[in-house]
């Protein structure tokens, strides 16, 4: 069984007068279990919606998203939410790190709606992305590309079986975007969480062996300019 599948999976919005744009309009896609793939696509080209739809952030239309074969696009809001707190992690392109906690309580925070805190494991997290010296400092008081290791740990709190990451590296320069990416993958293999990541960066593109492009498997990308490929 694939541990994430996709099919005809369906997203619209309406637009100011009324009337509906598809976004999102997916016949089918798959991951294996511990499977690294990045997802290309330009702006506007439904990363972000893709990858709400599969975290049960969002609902979708119609469809079937099936992590492990539970299929999100049956449940609840409060169901969703409750599967992405055990099973899912998420990397926001600009962090999501609540400012009013250290890095230890965005960690224990994150797993305390999932399988529950873990002091031990959550230090040991952030030690392995290099923060153990920051532990109980704010996010204002970490550089971009610290805040983003903390997302990191973060995301791998639970144990997840899938690690969703939206544009990771699109804050920080190239030397520290492959680092970060670099860091990524490593924790994720580690973890055993596969992970889908996706950008419109051709040098992190170039680091995955997988590699789906959105304009190929999202039939509502008919209407988005496809980027110049000499
Ligand atoms: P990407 O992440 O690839 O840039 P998005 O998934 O953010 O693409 O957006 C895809 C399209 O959906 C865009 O045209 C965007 O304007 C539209 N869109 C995204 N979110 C909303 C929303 N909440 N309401 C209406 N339109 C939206
Ligand atoms: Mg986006």
């Amino acid at each position: 069984m694939p541990l994430l599948e996709v099919e005809n999976l369906l997203k619209a919005y309406t637009g100011p007068d009324g009337s509906r744009h598809g976004v999102v309009d997916i016949p089918g896609f798959v991951m294996g279990e511990g499977e690294a793939v990045a997802l290309a696509g330009p702006s506007g080209s439904g990363k972000t919606t893709f990858l709400h739809l599969v975290a049960g952030i969002l609902a979708a239309d119609s469809g079937r998203v099936r992590i492990d074969g539970s299929d999100l696009a049956g449940m609840a809001e409060h169901e969703r939410d409750r599967f992405r707190a055990r099973h899912v992690g998420y990397i926001f392109q600009t962090f999501n790190l609540l400012q009013g906690f250290t890095c230890m309580e965005n960690v224990l925070l994150g797993m305390s709606f999932g399988h529950g805190m873990d002091r031990g494991r959550a230090e040991a997290l952030l030690r392995r992305v290099g923060l153990g010296e920051r532990l109980h400092h704010y996010p204002r008081q970490l550089s971009t590309g610290q805040q983003q290791r903390v997302a990191v740990a973060r995301a791998l709190a639970g144990k997840p079986r899938i690690v969703l990451a939206d544009e990771p590296t699109g804050n920080l320069d190239p030397h520290h975007a492959q680092e970060a990416l670099a860091l990524i993958r490593e924790a994720c293999a580690e973890n055993g969480s596969a992970l889908l990541l996706v950008s419109h960066d051709r040098d992190i593109l170039a680091r995955f062996g997988h590699v789906a492009s959105l304009l190929e498997i999202n039939r509502a990308c008919a209407g988005v300019a496809r980027p110049n490929t000499r």
